[in-house]
């Protein structure tokens, strides 16, 4: 296992090396091996930094840093929410950038050339090699600032979302190649990185007995990152202005969290905390924002269909029915004062409206 593995871990070479250390990862994982804790925090700051650089750098050897990497692709599949797949990716492709960046610009003599890839060889990972050609500069000791790039592979990896300054009829094209910059090719490069990142994710780990127990041991560590996402807001919590989570229910609190926690909710209580959701006023698109990630698509189609019915037959439960579901809890002194979920959001939005009223008038006087 050389350092520059570890420093790319994507890197076909850098796969090779860890098969043919036959190194068993999941006795890695059941012994709670360096590389394990490495793997946690690759994830973790990939999602929450949007890097994987070691907080501390010099705390882990070459062979922990290479292994991290199979382990971190086996939490980000347990995690299961596209989010993080694609944070991670991202995350994985922006340091490959940095350290890029870092490589090709250090001298023949810097005493990591050991650590250090070439343009060179990202081109050949990237089978780019005959695809990519330096503009001249007339001078052989500086670096080319423009390069040519066929456009086959430069549609590739050229997202459209970059910008109209990426779009073929804004290029120079000469021969069937695409010019570009020096930094637009590195940028082209860090695409390249994060696909390959992003290819086979999420993976089924579950579903054999070595894989249960390897995810059996991941648990607590999947279950934290989860958290974090859930308590980073990366489930997109939104609510339009009128509409103050504050004056829900406890019910619909309820409801709320445990969706928001990832649980699938039973029928009633999916069709409870759509109906409600709707009835305030949220779009489909809003109820499956604030839902939480596990629970989006399936409350989102339940409110698309909501939200296009009229009359009573989809109005959200009364606290009889909520009552009879089970799922009437937590009731404070207002829910003495109501029958409906709906009444106790209008009434606590009013209620809350009139003390601001009059705290201003208050102020006026
Ligand atoms: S009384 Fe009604 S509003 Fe209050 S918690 Fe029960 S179902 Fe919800």
């Amino acid at each position: 296992m050389r350092p520059l593995h570890a420093r790319y871990p994507f890197f076909a070479a850098a796969r090779q090396a860890v098969e043919s250390a036959e190194v068993a990862i999941a006795t890695l994982v059941t012994e709670d091996a360096p590389a394990v804790e490495r793997g946690v925090e690759r994830v973790e700051r990939a999602l929450m930094e949007g890097t994987v650089e070691a907080e501390d750098p010099y705390a882990w050897d070459t062979q922990s840093e290479l292994l991290s990497y199979p382990i971190s692709r086996i939490i980000v599949s347990l995690v299961e929410t596209p989010a993080a797949v694609d944070k991670y990716a991202r995350a994985e492709a922006d340091t490959a950038y940095e350290r890029m960046l870092a490589d090709f610009g250090a001298g023949d003599n810097d005493i990591n050339s050991d650590a250090r890839a070439s343009l060179d060889d990202f081109l050949r990972e990237f089978d780019l090699t005959d695809s990519v050609r330096a503009e001249s500069t007339g001078n052989s000791h500086r670096a080319p600032e423009y390069y040519w790039v066929d456009v086959g592979p430069y549609l590739t990896y050229c997202d459209t979302d970059w910008g109209a300054n990426w779009r073929l009829v804004n290029r120079s094209l000469a021969d069937g190649a695409v010019r570009v910059a020096r930094t637009e090719l590195y940028e082209l490069l860090r695409e390249a990185v994060r696909r390959r990142v992003a290819e086979g994710l999420p993976f089924t780990v579950r579903g054999s007995d070595a894989g249960d127990q390897l995810a059996d041991a991941l648990k607590p560590h999947v279950e934290r990152l989860r958290n974090l996402l859930s308590d980073r807001g990366a489930i997109n919590v939104v609510y339009t202005d009128s509409v103050d989570p504050d004056h829900f229910p406890p019910c619909v609190e309820a409801l709320l969290t445990r969706a928001q926690d990832g649980e699938a909710l039973p029928n009633e209580a999916a069709f409870s905390l759509a109906a409600f959701l709707v009835g305030v006023g949220l779009s489909p698109e809003e109820v499956g924002g604030v839902v939480g990630e596990a629970n989006a698509e399936s409350l989102k189609n339940r409110a698309t269909i909501l939200a296009d019915s009229s009359g009573s037959q989809y109005a959200p439960p009364t606290c009889e029915t909520m009552q009879a579901y089970d799922l009437c809890v937590n009731r404070d002194d207002r829910c003495d004062t109501i029958s409906h979920p709906m009444k106790y959001f209008k009434t606590a939005t009013t209620d809350a409206e009139s003390a601001a009223t009059d705290e201003a008038t208050g102020g006026a006087d």
